[in-house]
């Protein structure tokens, strides 16, 4: 019988099953994929997500991630670009998900792919997990990691800004020499996309869309690219002479964005299951992985789950709102025209600021988001 059953091997449950496995804890991981698989992420690693990947043991530059040195926002005709106050790294999630979870396995961590739960309850003093194999299984303490995608049961609200849909398509391009070392935002009526390289001499485009928006061009995807030709000049330029890697684009529904879980009802609720912080910050994964170490060092000091959820929604619920306030202003007709008209790169850098985790929440910072103080 495993201590700790975790639900979910993406960024966020791989990364607690290791620090966790680290702190001598019997972990248990499930993962509904078998293998490596492709996940709707623009796949920007910022400054602070790199810090915890490094913390994790994973060589970033050993798996082939590409540097990002300057982010350029365009909107029609208008173009801003900023050098990032980092260098931030582009890697795909087939890669970088499949190191981390290794690093949870080779810390002790139990992991078991191609298994999805499908029930999670109260068993007496813990959890009962029924599983697609037909298993039930029980452990203690149970964290919930399954990012994008709710259990039955186990909806998360809304949040916010709740009308979003988000696609990814990679693109071999035919230059690709010039969007080296950029991150480009096109802002696009309803919703805005950004486009980098990730390894492999592929570019990423990633993007997110008003559901109604989407659902007025038939919810179709050549519809959609249509679109995004007519209305940003750049990205048409990009895309020019570019090839698909796949037939369809991954699509997601329904995103949560700005939601913050301040409940728990017992169950340790990690990465997009806690907080969902918008697309265009690039933070989600830096949040996911900072989530899945403070849950970790509150357990092994032996605090309650809703100890962490509420430190965690305090930390992080200022960054989330300024983000998801900004994420309405873009994809709004008259505040992103406001916005496209100053593209400056003083407001750009205001921008990227506003929408980092606070420093005093991080590791080591004086807040100590890893530090469990208080009763709990
Ligand atoms: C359009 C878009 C663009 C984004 N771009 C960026 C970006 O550029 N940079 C950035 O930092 N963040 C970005 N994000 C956010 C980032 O993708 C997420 O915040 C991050 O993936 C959260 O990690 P996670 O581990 O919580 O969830 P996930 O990565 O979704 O992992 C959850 C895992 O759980 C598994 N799972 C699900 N259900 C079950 C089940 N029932 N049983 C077993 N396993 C299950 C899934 O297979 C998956 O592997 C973006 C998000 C969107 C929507």
């Amino acid at each position: 019988m495993p201590q700790v059953l975790i639900i979910g091997g993406g960024l966020a449950g791989a990364a607690a099953a290791t620090w966790l496995a680290r702190d001598g804890h019997e972990v248990q991981l499930l993962e509904r994929e078998r293998g490596p698989h492709d996940k709707v992420c623009g796949e920007f690693l910022s400054f602070e997500a790199q810090d915890e990947l490094r913390a994790l043991g994973i060589d970033l530059a050993a798996l082939g991630a590409v540097p990002i040195e300057t982010v350029a926002v365009e909107r029609r005709q208008s173009r801003g670009a900023t050098p990032l106050a980092f260098t931030g790294l582009s890697l795909s999630r087939r890669v970088l998900d499949e190191a981390v979870l290794a690093g949870a396995a080779a810390a002790g961590a139990r992991i078991q792919r191609g298994i999805r739960a499908t029930t999670l309850r109260r068993s007496g003093a813990g959890w009962k997990v029924g599983t697609d194999a037909g298993e039930t299984l029980w452990a203690p303490d149970l964290f919930l990691a399954t990012g994008k995608h709710d259990l039955r049961g186990w909806r998360r609200p809304p949040g916010p800004q709740p009308d979003m849909i988000g696609f990814k398509m990679y693109w071999r391009l035919a230059d690709s020499r010039s969007l080296e070392r950029t991150v480009e935002l096109h802002l696009f009526p309803s919703g805005y996309a950004g486009l980098q390289m990730v390894e492999g001499d592929r570019a990423n485009l990633c993007l997110v869309i008003h559901k109604a928006a989407f659902t007025a061009m038939g919810g179709r995807w050549e519809a959609l690219l249509a679109h995004l030709r007519e209305t940003c000049p750049g990205l048409a330029a990009r895309l020019s002479g570019a090839t698909p890697w796949h037939a369809r684009p991954l699509a997601i529904a329904a995103i949560p964005y700005g939601l913050v879980q301040r409940q728990s009802e017992g169950v340790w609720r990690l990465g997009d299951q806690a907080a969902v912080i918008p697309s265009f910050t690039g933070e989600g994964m830096s949040l996911a992985l900072h989530s899945a170490r403070q849950a970790a060092t509150f357990f092994t000091a032996g605090r309650r789950a809703e100890a962490y959820q509420q430190r965690l929604a305090r930390d992080l619920s200022g960054q989330v709102r300024r983000s998801t306030l900004l994420s309405r202003a873009l994809v709004a007709p008259f505040p992103q025209a406001a916005i496209g008209g100053m593209l400056h790169p003083t407001l750009m850098r205001w921008m990227l600021r506003a929408t980092r985790i606070p420093a005093g929440a991080r590791t080591g910072g004086k807040a100590g988001m890893l530090s469990p103080r208080g009763s709990g």
